[in-house]
């Protein structure tokens, strides 16, 4: 590379992140020291976003850094943990200095809103592929899993489902509408807004929680089988956007809602005895948050409509092809 690997990390992603004072030691160092507090338990997660296969590979670099970090935020909100550090694990092509401008200014935007400090990482020659480990505290014993849930827990979901589909389909021209539709959606696929202080406000709430990437239907039966129960979901509930209605009209959006992925909101189960001072606590006019469906004890994940149980078999990647 024209700019050596140390004047790039300098550049970039040295001041890129938040300051924090338990940050021992940051990058720079062959590793970093951090500070867990007193009675917490250390969250970690990590996961790689691949040019092509992640993201369309002529994606705005300042969306590839915001999504990079932003799965993995929603994963540590899944856990009802609070985000503090980062480690970039960045492989690139070339250094193009425009395109590094943009990917830290995108990245960098997120982990400060957050608090996060990028405290390392590595830079490597090769096809372009991002790998952030985020790592975060939760109180000991208090973290959000899958596997909570017991039959007869209400389900809930953050947010509006399928518009991250939609704005990928409609990044890859695989769908059309008017602008301001279009850029709306796009926007929910380019820079998706993980439910962090969600997910922290739900412990002592919610039995179970997973974060949303992979569809609802998909993620609501993760969550019911790593709680070994079934899940039923109610299709007039799912929750829709109105550009994602406008575009697409009622049913097929409702499909969408429930089978495509890459939406980063938070699909959770509360006990009975739970949900008036979730509602009371959490108002969910200001959580933005829907009730969906319920868990119980048949395994499995249906959809009921009408009172038919109604079968759903693609996923999100054929809706539009
Ligand atoms: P080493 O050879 O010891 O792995 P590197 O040259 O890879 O050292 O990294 C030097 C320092 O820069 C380390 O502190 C590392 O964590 C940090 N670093 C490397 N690449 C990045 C990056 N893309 N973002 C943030 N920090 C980085
Ligand atoms: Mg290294």
């Amino acid at each position: 590379m024209a700019l050596s690997e140390f004047a790039l990390i300098e550049r970039y992603f040295r001041s890129c992140g938040a300051q924090r004072t338990d940050v021992a030691l940051g990058v720079g160092d062959d590793a970093a020291l951090l500070r867990v507090p007193a009675g917490c338990e250390l969250v970690a997660a990590t996961d790689t976003l691949v040019a092509g296969v992640h993201f369309p590979q002529d994606s705005p670099a300042d969306s590839i850094g915001h999504r990079s970090l932003a799965v993995n935020l929603s994963d540590l909100a899944a856990m009802g943990a609070r985000p503090a550090w980062a480690l970039l694990a960045l492989t690139l092509p070339q250094a193009d200095e425009a395109w590094l401008g943009e990917f830290a200014t995108g990245l960098g935007e997120l982990a400060r809103s957050h608090e996060v400090a990028l405290v390392g990482g590595d830079t490597t020659r090769g096809p372009l592929c991002v790998t952030v480990q985020l790592l975060g505290f939760v109180p000991a014993g208090a973290a959000l899993t899958r596997s909570g849930a017991r039959a007869g827990d209400v389900l809930f979901v953050s947010g509006t489902c399928g518009d991250a589909a939609a704005g990928l389909a409609i990044e890859q021209r695989r769908l059309t509408g008017p602008p301001e539709v279009r850029s709306w959606l796009r926007e929910r696929f380019l820079r998706p807004a993980p439910r962090v202080a969600l997910g922290e406000q739900l412990r002592g709430f919610a039995s179970a929680c997973i974060d949303v990437s992979d569809g609802l239907l998909a993620d609501a039966g993760k969550l019911a089988s790593a709680s070994h129960v079934g899940v039923e979901l109610s299709y007039s509930e799912v929750p829709l956007s109105e550009p994602l209605a406008a575009l697409l009209g009622e049913r097929r959006a409702r499909e969408l809602a429930l089978t495509g992925g890459d939406d980063y909101e938070l699909c959770f189960a509360v006990p009975p005895h739970n949900i008036a001072r979730l509602l009371a606590q959490l108002p969910p006019q200001d959580w933005r948050y829907t009730r969906i469906g319920a868990l119980r004890a048949a395994p499995g994940a249906s959809v009921v409509g009408d009172g038919t149980v109604m079968e759903f078999s693609h996923s999100g990647y054929e809706h539009f092809s």
